[in-house]
């Protein structure tokens, strides 16, 4: 059994050696929550897609990207950092280079929300670079009041939509409460209440994707498509 830290995918998807793969696990735990695991996915079993691929900058002025622009042939990144690196950063997966690097078996997505992150790298600087994967499990949620349809990795308590919240039903008095106390029990007559769900339950499995970057010991940059988190001072 692996160590749970280690269980997530950064670059070892691909089968490529990088030191920088023990952070693969930072998020893991966020979706510790009712209804959900976190699926401890065999490494060589499992290929995230890729919505962000990496480059590099060095000093000379060669760039280098995780797959050939003409081609899509992936690259392997190497040594954790380089000599002679100046800058590196994630570029979103365009619609072109998608369609090449399925040549390689690779998968991509392309995200109209997504937009390059560059650092500059400084000649004693040790990058941190890694794409960390997990699979959520959790339910396709779709509301009975409004059909709006959205995911959830828990138990829903609120339509994004409609606001529309789960409500407490009492069947011995047909009693309809919003809250009820921890006992669950009726304030009438003091029999159990039901919750009454405004929605309906598909299990459903997703992918969620965090893209690392950042200098060992003074910041780490951890985003998705939907936005960047900055660590000023990671407990790494
Ligand atoms: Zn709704
Ligand atoms: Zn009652």
């Amino acid at each position: 059994m692996r160590n749970p830290r280690h269980s997530a995918v950064a670059f070892s998807s691909k089968g490529v050696e990088n030191s920088n793969w023990e952070f693969a696990a930072l998020v893991a735990g966020t979706w510790n929550t009712l209804l959900v695991t976190t699926l401890a996915v065999p490494v060589a079993a499992f290929k995230l897609s890729v919505e962000y691929f990496w480059y590099r900058v060095f000093d000379d002025g060669r760039v280098e990207t995780e797959f050939d622009l003409d081609t899509g042939q992936p690259t392997k990144w190497g040594l954790a950092t380089p000599p002679g690196l100046e800058e590196v950063g994630w570029r979103p997966m365009t619609p072109e280079l998608l369609q090449k690097i399925i040549a390689f078996q690779e998968f991509g997505v392309v995200s109209n929300r997504a937009s390059p992150v560059t650092i500059k790298v400084s000649p004693d600087d040790d990058v941190i670079i890694a794409r960390d994967g997990m699979i959520i499990k959790g339910a396709l949620v779709k509301c009975k009041s409004c059909q709006y349809v959205f995911r959830s990795p828990k138990q829903p308590e609120i339509c994004p939509a409609c606001g529309i919240v789960p409500k407490w039903k009492c069947d011995t008095c047909n009693e309809l409460y919003d809250t009820v106390a921890e006992s669950q029990k009726c304030e009438l007559c003091g029999s159990t209440c039901r919750v009454i769900l405004p929605f309906f339950l598909t299990q459903h499995a997703w992918e969620e994707v965090t893209y690392l970057l950042g200098i060992r010991g003074k910041y780490l940059n951890k985003f998705t498509s939907n936005g960047l988190i900055t660590v000023p001072d990671p407990d790494l």
